[in-house]
């Protein structure tokens, strides 16, 4: 579906922002079209700014994951926001939001809020750095944890789907502190892990992948993982701002029964607001400014709309059998997805877990960074166009994630099915 309107404005945005967008995957480079410029959301559906209506799977990258403008989590947004948007001090519903978080995730005994994942991630590592007094830190190819400095070497999301191997602004000598080992190698965790003289502080995981496209751990890996960095006295980090509240309640740690040092949320836990999270054992926790020497801080950290929207939305997440409806819903629908590739005769890898997942056009199977670069992109980017002609919503990238919400119904997923048979016969 072409939508002037988003032309027209996608022109103007270019002008006054760089590329016309303020994260550079919105951009749509890689599947060969301009963006859609959005004018509103509700449950499973998104509307472009001429009013056409699309079924979502991006779900603005993961945090809608009861759909869009639920009623309580708008209620609870407009209930905070007469009260005013932002005091600069402490209040009972970061109170309530942190002990919410403490009680759901198995690794957390003390959280900060502060506004975003990158915020989240990047004020682990430095309290990890802080708390073991060594400065190296370990990370995956295709992981990624946000655009702070440390991060940006192999990195997947927007910096693969661009692209860039690293960015130009980040000094060699902070990255000459990041080393980016294969995913799912027990090898590679074998052979740099247990060399002391790396005088390693951390290792940062996202416990499922995410930012090359839906990449499982390998049964076992992140329990071998666990061991070693236990075993050598390094903070293990789980980057959990994708797969938290979105495996389950208790996100990735409680789904696969690793419990890491430190955890980084954001995403779900902000009910669409701009929050993030870093929280875990009290020990290292108590590090963090005022209580430690570890600086962390934020203007807008626990802003009060952001906490009502975050309380409501894991309010609605406790309901009973969430998840598994959730989970199994996404379950067939990835079933749905193989069957018709099965039948067009499409050569497809599909990772999922939980309500995450990645078509991979590739013959072969997608178990990390090497693998999934073997995905034909091009190919992949035509199917965007298609599905995108026909009212669905998918990721501008080979190398993210399909987000499921609870909103998406029986009629919409059999509908997304029949599309994709239809945009895969025509990839043939
Ligand atoms: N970590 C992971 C696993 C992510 O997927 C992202 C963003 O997509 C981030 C960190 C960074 O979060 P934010 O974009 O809120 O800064």
């Amino acid at each position: 579906m072409e939508s002037l309107k988003s032309k027209k404005l996608f022109a103007e945005a270019k002008k006054v922002i760089p590329g016309g967008v303020n994260s550079p995957v919105r951009a749509c480079l890689s599947v060969g079209c301009d963006p859609l410029f959005i004018e509103r959301a509700e449950g499973s559906y998104i509307y472009d700014a001429d009013g056409q209506k699309y079924l979502d799977f991006v779900n603005s990258w993961g945090p809608m994951i009861m759909g869009h403008a639920h009623p309580d989590i708008i209620k609870a947004i407009q209930d905070a926001a007469v009260y005013g948007t932002s005091y600069g001090a402490p209040t009972s519903s970061e109170v309530d939001l942190a002990s919410m978080v403490v009680e759901a995730v198995p690794s957390i005994e003390k959280v900060r809020f502060v506004s975003s994942g990158t915020e989240a991630t990047m004020s682990a590592v430095r309290l990890a750095r802080g708390y073991t007094g060594k400065n190296v830190i370990v990370k995956f190819d295709g992981c990624y944890h946000g655009h702070a400095d440390s991060f940006l070497v192999k990195a997947g999301s927007g910096v693969l789907t661009l692209g860039i191997p690293g960015s130009p602004g980040v000094p060699e000598d902070i990255v000459k502190n990041t080393i980016s080992i294969p995913y799912n190698s027990v090898e590679a965790l074998e052979t740099t892990l247990r060399d002391a003289d790396l005088n390693i502080a951390c290792v940062i995981v996202e416990p499922v992948a995410g930012n090359m496209g839906c990449v499982p751990p390998a049964p076992g890996f992140l329990q071998k993982l666990r061991e070693i960095t236990a075993e050598e006295g390094i903070v293990l980090i789980f980057d959990e701002v994708i797969t938290g509240f979105r495996l389950s309640y208790g996100g990735a740690q409680q789904y696969y029964g690793v419990t890491p040092d430190l955890t980084c949320l954001g995403k779900i836990i902000g009910g669409g607001l701009p929050v993030g999270a870093y929280g875990g054992k009290a020990d290292i926790m108590n590090s963090v400014a005022p209580d430690g020497p570890v600086y962390q801080a934020g203007t807008l950290s626990g802003n009060p709309l952001a906490m009502a929207a975050g309380k409501a939305a894991l309010k609605l997440l406790q309901q009973d059998g969430f998840y598994e409806d959730l989970n199994q819903k996404s379950a067939a629908y990835a079933d749905g997805l193989l069957e018709v590739a099965g039948r067009v005769g499409l050569p497809m890898q599909l990772n999922r877990v939980g309500s995450v997942m990645t078509s991979f056009f590739t013959a072969t199977p997608v178990t990390d960074f090497e693998t999934a670069m073997k995905a034909d992109t091009g190919l992949y980017g035509r199917h965007y166009r298609q599905m995108l002609d026909s009212g669905i919503y998918l990721a501008p990238s080979q190398f993210e994630c399909s987000f499921m919400s609870s909103t998406h119904s029986d009629a919409d997923l059999k509908r997304a099915l029949l599309e994709t048979e239809k945009s895969f016969s025509l990839l043939k």
